[in-house]
């Protein structure tokens, strides 16, 4: 085998030197290179301002293939990314010049009914979980929007509409199979392997790449949901009655706040179409009488310009964002945790929230609490059990003349209310480096940090939010 430099002296004109052919030779799935009609459609991800040029990507078919490939990526010292559902905002899906391990073709669902269990393959993303779990009238919390995949987003936490109720993905994983940095496949569940379970509930993909998720199901659905919207006029007063409404909410009531520009839809009045407003998303799981009473104080501010809440199958609602968030647009986001909603932060999310470009970007206030909050915060690694409010700042839209004008606002946004907020979650975190990673981890990082050393001392894995390893 020609020697390969290691990760940080490797000279980018040297790739051809590395033996792809060896490791193209013990894959049952694919290996595409640059010259492939097939490799500009393979490196692409959600977030479109993301260009990386992988030097290769291993389709994989199974863990056999994974092995194979964590090992390859080991030996030749070059730089490892893992793609799941390829949604994550930063881009850790792909890199430049190393190995892309792509799960994406790793699509197998099995529902075990009687026990409320799934079993999941990392390829898969929400949309097909769901169509799985719902033959059988069950669920686990899952993305609000049906491409993103299960994958990146269970390892970080897993924010949906069952996680009042039900908790976030991550406290509903039951076991996962991992293939660790020396190619080695492991269980990992509240038996086996116990420490590395741990750091999978929101550690992201620092300790290996997941093969299989095991999952505990609920029964789910149909549920009461939908959206009030109002004119932005009355954006302050609606954030403090949302606030007011939030902390009585019951646990089956899961909502959003947000700030969103109106879409071309039937419920929508014209005279509101294509105007930014401010309103709240909202999910109900269980009986509809309790469930109308629960929704009752939302839908009374007002009147709400927008009232489109009723009876809805589960899947339309784990649906009703997909067309507010297209694969391919330019895309850049900050998010931080509020662990109050007072009259201050609410001023300077008004204030900068009211300049919200018309178009796709938006802002989402993710209302916490309920059984998320009651899992102790050394748990599970995802620490964050306290904070009331997770808040997005969205930046989307289609054209990279316009990055400049989006992502100011985003900055600016973020830098007013930084002061306001504790905490960051993973799964919302941009390039942001060190200091940000060290918040979103929280007090549970040195835990992660001693877990990273013992799992991947040579981090191997660091295409991520990466925890470094102390050596
Ligand atoms: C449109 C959109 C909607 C979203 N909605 C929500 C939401 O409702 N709630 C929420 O909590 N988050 C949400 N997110 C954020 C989401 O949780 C993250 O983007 C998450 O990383 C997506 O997982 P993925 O598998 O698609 O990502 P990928 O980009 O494929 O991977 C993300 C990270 O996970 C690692 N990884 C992926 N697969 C594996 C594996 N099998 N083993 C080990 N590591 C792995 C990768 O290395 C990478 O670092 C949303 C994102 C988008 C773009």
């Amino acid at each position: 085998m020609p020697i390969v430099p290691s990760r940080s002296d490797r000279d980018p004109t040297t790739l051809d030197e590395v033996p792809f052919q060896e490791l193209r030779a013990t894959l049952r799935g694919e290996l595409i290179l640059p010259a492939d009609a097939r490799y500009d459609q393979a490196r692409k991800v959600w977030n479109g301002m993301i260009d990386r040029h992988p030097a290769a990507i291993a389709r994989c078919t199974g863990a056999a293939d994974v092995i194979q490939a964590v090992k390859f990526a080991r030996r030749a010292k070059l730089p490892l990314a893992i793609r799941g559902g390829g949604h994550n905002v930063a881009g850790h899906a792909v890199c430049d010049g190393g190995l892309v391990i792509d799960l994406s073709r790793l699509k197998a669902i099995r529902v075990d009914s009687a026990r409320q269990v799934a079993r999941a393959e990392p390829g898969v993303v929400w949309g097909e979980f769901d169509r799985e779990t719902q033959a059988f009238g069950l669920a686990t919390t899952g993305g609000l929007v049906s491409t993103t995949g299960i994958a990146g987003f269970t390892l970080g936490g897993g924010i949906g509409w069952l996680m009042r109720q039900y908790g976030l993905t991550c406290d509903n994983l039951l076991s996962a199979d991992v293939v660790t940095a020396d190619g080695e496949l492991v269980t990992a569940s509240a038996t086996e392997n116990t420490d590395l379970f741990w750091g999978l509930r929101g550690g992201g993909g620092n300790f290996g790449v997941v093969t299989s998720f095991e999952y505990q199901l609920h029964p789910v659905g149909p549920v009461l949901g939908g959206l009030v919207l109002h004119s932005i006029e009355k954006a302050r007063d609606f954030l403090r009655w949302y606030r007011e409404v939030a902390a009585i909410a019951p646990d089956a009531l899961t909502t959003l706040g947000v700030f969103a520009t109106a879409p071309p839809a039937p419920f929508v009045p014209v005279q509101y179409q294509g105007t930014l407003m401010v309103g709240a998303v909202m999910a109900y799981i269980g009986d509809f009488a309790d469930g109308e009473a629960a929704v009752r104080p939302l839908r009374s501010f007002g009147p709400p310009a927008v009232d489109f809440v009723g009876p809805m199958p589960y899947t339309t609602l784990q649906t009703l964002f997909d067309t507010a968030a297209p694969a391919g647009m330019q895309s850049y986001w900050k998010s931080a945790d509020l662990d109050r909603l007072d009259d201050a932060s609410i001023d300077v999310i008004v204030e900068h929230a009211i300049r919200t470009p018309i178009g796709l970007s938006a802002v989402h206030l993710h209302h916490l609490g309920g059984a998320v909050g009651r899992v102790g915060l050394s748990e599970t690694a995802y620490p964050h059990r306290q904070a009331a409010f997770t808040l997005n700042i969205v930046g989307l839209w289609p054209d990279p003349a316009e990055n400049a004008r989006n992502i100011g606002w985003v900055r600016a946004f973020f830098d007013a209310v930084q002061p306001h907020t504790r905490g960051a979650y993973v799964n919302f975190l941009g390039d942001e480096g060190e200091d940000r990673v060290r918040t979103a981890y929280g007090p549970n990082y040195e835990r992660l940090v001693a877990l990273k050393t013992t799992y991947d001392p040579t981090n191997l894995f660091q295409v991520n939010q990466n925890i470094r390893p102390n050596n």
